[in-house]
């Protein structure tokens, strides 16, 4: 979203007509965006074939998939509901990979009988893998670094007490387990978290990965997940992208020259690539002075973004109705009964009720993360795409929310 002659627009088109045309609350994102987002990491990992898995979960629309698709990456799932939508998208089995965190081993032979590449979280689970399908289907093992990484705690998948991966310490006994069966193990994986701006832990994450490879003769990939941020706000610290890719790129050469093998990188960046490319857009339904705060009351709350109360993650916001408007001091808030503030004490251009604001970086975990708490409906989700806004997600009504409840008589 750019401001041209005073006005916000995507790709060249006002965001208030995208607004008038869809009503709010809705997201819009902006697809050249994700491409820039996957080119500017095959760029930062030129000196070798990365493969991008985007991590579905940070926005799950089939259209936006496709685009991902159309640009070359591959998709990292979670649930084999994402793995059907990544399907459907046009993804084949092959190019989607499967990391559960704990789920029941019915999930993983579903996995399996769909063809999906398979990254194993647990001993137990593999012990079953092991017992049911020995050494006929190679699978991946994610792996516990044991590092303290990662924007906020909660989000922070990687250190001891994470419930994610098997330990490394672990390894003799993950070594018992794949001997016994004849597992082929393929790959190794770590997500140490979301948001990790220093290049070194990545460095160190990776300096781990190598020492177990050794290890592990059938090797065909090393998937360093994710954890590249981007910024959420003028001069926010964020993931170096192309200093991780150099400096990662030259460590892996060595090491696959040290495995006597050429393996592929493999990379899980969600966030990285749809954050920026998302707005949530809302309307001012009230603004409200009281002696302290002037809050402006919008016509969306936690039930469609809750990163901010959930993460106390920064949106930027605009009032993009007014942008000429003079600047004022205003606590924007949800309308959902809970306290949910999108942004405190924020400076903006004097919000009117009715005006049309934006909040910025909502592509990741924003749509995917909403829910209908308060029975609220979710917003539309609108794609700019060669200049043309489209609908890629229509608007729920009423019927969504009760379709599955069953009335009997009381
Ligand atoms: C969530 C997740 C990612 C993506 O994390 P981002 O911070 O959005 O880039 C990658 N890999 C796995 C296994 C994940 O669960």
């Amino acid at each position: 979203m750019e401001l041209l002659d005073g006005t916000y627009s995507i790709q060249g088109l006002p965001v208030l007509d995208i607004a008038r045309q869809f009503g709010t609350p809705l997201y819009v994102y902006d697809a050249n965006k994700i491409a820039d987002q996957i080119k500017s990491l095959r760029n930062a990992f030129s000196g070798t074939d990365v493969n991008i898995k985007y991590a579905a979960k940070a926005l799950t629309n089939l259209s936006v998939l496709k685009l991902i698709r159309k640009n070359g990456a591959g998709i990292e799932v979670v649930s084999l509901q994402e793995a059907h939508i990544a399907l459907k998208a046009g993804f084949t089995p092959h190019e989607i990979v499967f990391t559960p965190s704990g789920v029941d081993f019915s999930e993983i032979v579903e996995g399996v009988s769909m063809g999906l590449g398979i990254n194993l979280d647990n001993l137990s689970s593999l012990q079953k893998f092991g017992e049911k399908y020995k050494n006929t289907y190679p699978c991946g093992i994610r792996l516990n670094p044991h590092i303290l990484a990662g924007g906020n705690y909660k989000i922070s998948t990687g250190h001891s007490n994470s419930k994610f991966g098997i330990s490394v310490f672990q390894l003799p006994q993950i070594r018992e387990v794949v001997d016994k069966y004849g597992i082929i193990i393929h790959g190794l994986h770590v997500h140490t978290g979301s948001e990790i701006t220093e290049t070194d832990i990545f460095l160190k994450m990776a300096e781990i990965l190598f020492s177990v490879a050794n290890d592990f003769p059938d090797l065909k990939f090393i998937d360093f997940g994710s954890g590249f941020k981007v910024a959420y706000k003028e001069g926010d610290m964020v993931t170096n992208v192309y200093d991780v890719g150099l400096k990662l790129t030259k460590i892996f050469t060595d090491f696959c020259q040290h495995y006597g093998r050429k393996l592929e990188l493999w990379i899980e960046p969600g966030k990285y690539i749809v954050s920026e490319s998302g707005t949530l857009l809302v309307t001012a339904n009230i603004v409200k002075s009281t002696p302290t705060v002037t809050f402006v009351g919008v016509n969306s709350g936690l039930n469609h973004l809750i990163r901010p109360m959930m993460y106390d993650s920064y949106h930027h916001i605009l009032n993009v109705s007014n942008p000429k408007g003079g600047n004022k001091v205003y606590t924007v808030v949800g309308y959902i009964c809970e306290t949910d503030t999108f942004g405190a004490d924020r400076k903006l251009n004097e919000v009117r009720e009715g005006d049309v604001l934006a909040l910025k970086n909502a592509g990741a975990y924003g749509f995917s993360m909403s829910s209908n708490y308060n029975s609220r409906l979710r917003p539309a989700e609108v794609m700019v795409i060669n200049g043309e806004a489209k609908l890629i997600r229509e608007r729920e009504t009423l019927d969504d929310i009760l379709k599955h409840q069953v009335e009997i008589d009381v």
